[in-house]
């Protein structure tokens, strides 16, 4: 027995890498200036590291410094873009396209706008958890204005088609924004052979520390215009006043940079563990996959298990292994996740799924024991 369970949670936050904590140090202590200040050297000095870490996350998606606005996080990020066209281009139109499985962070601002008057297209997502891209072409209108699909589901870990989405959305002129939360530092990402206009980020879900994340904002070709949700002292060049939380900052440059570097190398190994996992847990019958295998991230599993209760499987789970169910927000409600009942499955088999995260400080050890416990629990509570 364990007297913590194996940390297996991966898509709602992940542990703090030492590296980013250790980059982030000399900001709390010496260089805390505010980055605003222009008059003396401590300001210089924290101006400095916030520029070196905009470089670093702007040239990880082949941006422009200038076009990364730092906010608290995905969550701040989907809603100054969503909002921000919005306020922006309502003039030119009020039909918004997103789809159904996406995070609640772009779903509720959505809502928001849809009770203002907008009108919103919530998609459909075929069985394996990909958009239907001939639907998403026949759906654009003449007064579309915006186009919000995530890039990696926060649950199923299936990739979209960004590169076709954004192809589709730059012929008929419509903005595109891409929730990567889930997907920098796992895949590559290039925001102009994808034609993005509008992307989120976060840091917690790489190694890095919660409240810290970014939107990347096209500014040529062409320069989107958004509205800025906060007002104040004009930072980020408007688009997102407040002082800027230096070693946040560096922290959130410092768990890509590291991401990138391993990515190639930490894929392959999650991806074998993963592959493990499902090989152990399809030998028992009425064990289903959730998501596309293939186009998915390489440390999501997403099962569903037939002939157990939901509840009392997370609960029987949750002395040796920290999974979820659905996704963090609903997983204490009864409420099945809303990613899995998109993808036509009944309440039940919705509710008794599990989302497995693995991630940089899992080990094979880890997942073998992972496998086996599941499989002993899963057989205890058919009987
Ligand atoms: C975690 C997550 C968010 C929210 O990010 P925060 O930084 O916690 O606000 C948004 N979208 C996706 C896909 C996520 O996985």
């Amino acid at each position: 027995m364990r007297d913590r369970p194996i940390y297996l949670d991966g898509h709602a936050t992940t542990q703090v890498d030492e590296r980013v904590i250790k980059a982030m140090m000399p900001y709390f202590t010496e260089y805390f200036g505010n980055p605003s200040s222009n008059a003396h050297v401590y300001g210089w000095e924290a101006q400095a590291g916030v520029k070196k870490a905009r470089d670093a996350i702007a040239s990880a998606i082949n941006a422009e410094p200038r076009e990364i606005i730092f906010t608290s996080g995905a969550t701040e990020a989907n809603n100054l873009a969503i909002k921000g066209v919005a306020e922006a281009y309502f003039q030119k139109g009020r039909h918004i396209i997103t789809v159904e499985t996406e995070h609640r962070a772009v779903i509720e601002p959505c809502e928001y706008l849809q009770s203002l008057g907008f009108e919103i297209t919530f998609l459909p997502v075929e069985k394996n958890g990909l958009l239907n891209l001939e639907l998403l072409t026949k759906t654009i209108r003449e007064d579309t204005i915006l186009v919000s699909v995530m890039t990696a589901n926060n649950e199923i870990g299936v990739i979209q088609d960004i590169e076709k989405i954004g192809a589709i959305c730059r012929e008929n002129e419509v903005i595109f924004h891409t929730d990567s939360a889930q997907a920098i530092g796992k895949i590559p990402l290039d925001v102009q052979k994808m034609n993005v206009d509008l992307m989120s980020f976060t840091a917690h879900k790489i190694h890095g520390i919660k409240g810290i994340g970014a939107l990347y904002i096209r500014a040529k070709n062409p320069r989107v215009n958004i509205a800025s949700q906060i007002q104040g002292g004009g930072q980020e060049r408007g688009y997102r006043s407040g002082t800027l939380c230096t070693p946040q900052i560096v922290g959130f440059a410092e768990a890509i940079n590291i991401a990138l570097k391993e990515m190639e190398q930490e894929n392959q190994r999650q991806k074998n563990l993963r592959d493990y996992l499902w090989q152990e847990l399809k030998q028992l019958d009425g064990i289903y996959l959730n998501g596309d295998l293939n186009q998915r991230l390489a440390g999501n599993l997403n099962i569903s298990v037939e002939g157990v209760n939901g509840s009392a499987l997370l609960l029987a789970l949750q002395s040796q292994i920290a999974v979820s169910s659905g996704s963090a927000c609903s997983s204490t409600s009864t409420k099945p996740s809303h990613v899995l009942k998109a993808l036509g499955y009944s309440d039940e088999l919705a509710r008794a799924s599990l989302r497995f995260g693995i991630g940089r400080f899992n080990t094979f050890e880890e997942i073998k024991e992972t496998a086996s416990f599941t499989l002993q629990t899963i057989k205890t509570l058919r009987r």
